[in-house]
């Protein structure tokens, strides 16, 4: 059964995947949601057999219904080879009572890379099949990572540009100097002056501007997103959670059928909207526990049913996570409404103007499946060093919000199901604080000398995405003011 796109604030919008895929966001702000969430159509059993390939395949299918067979395995052969530094592509790690679904085995080190490998060919597919002339120009906001894996799938890629926006002092010194050495012509990476919200903003602002559409348009350009607002993202993320589950099946470490929770380190609630539309494919997920940092935005809204973004923002030692507005959300929220557009469209409303919306006590209710709480910084790297002193164990400081919060969810309810934490990030790519949370006293070291303690405390080689960069020439060092996001395009692109 085909499945089309409809935007979650106007019922009357309505495109095929890969419209939705080139677009990004609808024109009305709102972002696309499949009209119906497929189920599976192979067993359990038979997805235990499949590789990783094997098994996007047969979820992506379900989702981008106007590709082909040859089209949709082709992309994925392109997107999952030798660039992940592991055969099985995301694999597992036991320990301390939990399993570790390592997501960061991609090119740049942090599980964006699960979806921005095979976007860019799901992108010039879309373009393809829709007779897309124009050139294609990705705008994206990056909190840190999903800057360099964007940069790193599109480098190249003729027929696209890409354009990338990260707050100037909130990214580590590895995530800055990762995008600030991207080679290719047709590559733009700005520094701004603000927080991750204003680049988010800044970017949303100018894809909902349709005077300005136009005029692109006219000069044969056209934008889309590489953000997890693209559906194109949120596809391929839910492969992992079917891979995790099937895995432990394999492995005979459940029975098929047995529920199993996810733990999920969350920002734009991208990874985590994934999981809940695996669970509702029918995989036997039971908790989805949402991880936040001290930017515990999304821990007050599961408590109270407020959503307020009228706080402070902390920068912490998970920057990727510093989000105060986790734009996947409404994708949640919109399903929680009953599928309603309309009242999608005034919660959203209130949000742009008050900062802060209240959902009603029936869309509450739809709220069980999830646990949310959070960990403070010092919550955070006790638990760095507690993993490495029982395990010998080196998760990332993200990482490890999502195991802080699952053992405070296991204090709390001694509840024994077995449970798989998402693992987003190579420790190396935040060495500072990882080696500070294991042992202080690193304050001098610089960044590649730290790595190369990492290395020797963890007995993991230092990956080649921080090799690459330790001598890479810096190629970008533009800046501009959050305001100013609309101009630094125009000037890239010459219009
Ligand atoms: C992006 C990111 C997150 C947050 O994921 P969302 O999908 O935005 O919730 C967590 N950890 C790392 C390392 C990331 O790069």
């Amino acid at each position: 059964m085909e499945v089309f796109y409809k935007s979650t604030r106007d019922s009357g919008v309505c495109v095929r995947a890969s419209e939705a895929i080139l677009k990004g966001l609808s024109e009305d702000g709102g972002l696309f949601v499949p009209d119906h969430i497929p189920a599976l159509d192979v067993s359990l059993g038979e997805l235990a057999g499949m590789d990783y390939r094997q098994v996007a395949y047969e979820v992506m299918k379900l989702y981008l219904t106007d590709f082909t067979e040859e089209e949709l395995k082709t992309c994925i052969g392109r997107a999952y080879d030798s660039k992940f530094d592991a055969p099985e592509i995301a694999p597992m790690r036991e320990a301390s009572g939990a399993w570790y679904l390592e997501l960061f085995h991609g090119p740049t080190i942090a599980f964006k890379d699960m979806a921005l490998s095979i976007l860019p060919h799901l992108m010039i597919t879309a373009a393809r099949k829709n007779r897309i002339k124009n050139e294609i120009v990705i705008l994206t906001a990056t909190s840190g990572d999903t800057g360099k894996a964007a940069l790193a799938g599109f480098a190249g890629v003729e027929g696209t540009k890409i354009i990338v926006f990260y707050p100037k002092n909130g990214v580590s010194p590895i995530q800055e100097k990762q995008m600030v050495t991207q080679k290719g012509d047709n590559t733009l990476v700005v520094g701004i002056h603000g927080n991750f919200d204003d680049a988010q903003s800044g970017v949303k602002k100018i894809f909902s501007d349709r005077k300005l559409a136009e005029e692109m348009d006219r000069r044969g350009f056209q934008f889309s997103s590489a953000n997890s607002i693209n559906i194109g993202r949120l596809v391929p993320q839910i492969c992992y959670y079917v891979y995790a589950y099937t895995r432990l099946l394999a492995q005979g470490r459940i029975k098929e059928g047995e529920k199993i929770h996810v733990v999920v380190p969350t920002g734009n609630f991208g990874n985590i909207l994934a999981a809940y539309y695996a669970k509702n494919m029918g995989l036997p997920l039971d908790r989805l526990i949402c991880a936040s940092n001290e930017n515990k935005v999304l821990y007050d809204f599961f408590r109270t049913g407020t959503y307020d973004r009228n706080r402070e923002f902390v920068l912490t030692s998970s920057p990727s996570m510093d989000i105060l507005i986790s734009s996947n959300l409404e994708r949640l929220i919109y399903r929680i409404a009953g599928e309603n557009a309309d009242r999608t469209r005034e919660l959203m409303a209130a949000l742009g103007g008050q900062g802060r919306y209240e959902i009603d006590p029936g869309m509450r209710e739809s709220l069980q499946d999830f646990y949310g709480n959070y960990a403070s910084e010092t919550e955070t790297a006790a638990e760095i060093r507690r993993l490495y002193e029982t395990c010998g164990y080196v998760i990332d400081t993200h990482t490890a919000v999502a195991s802080a919060v699952y053992r405070k969810y296991l204090a709390e309810t001694q509840d024994t199901t077995k449970a798989v934490i998402a693992s987003t990030a190579s420790p190396f790519k935040f060495t500072r604080s990882v080696m500070n949370a294991i042992d202080g006293g690193y304050d001098a070291m610089e960044d590649f000398a730290l790595a190369d303690e990492l290395s020797k405390l963890a007995k993991v080689r230092v990956p080649n995405a921080v090799e690459e960069i330790r001598t890479a020439p810096v190629v970008h060092d533009k800046q501009c003011e959050a305001d100013k996001m609309e101009d630094t395009v125009r000037e890239f692109l010459g219009i």
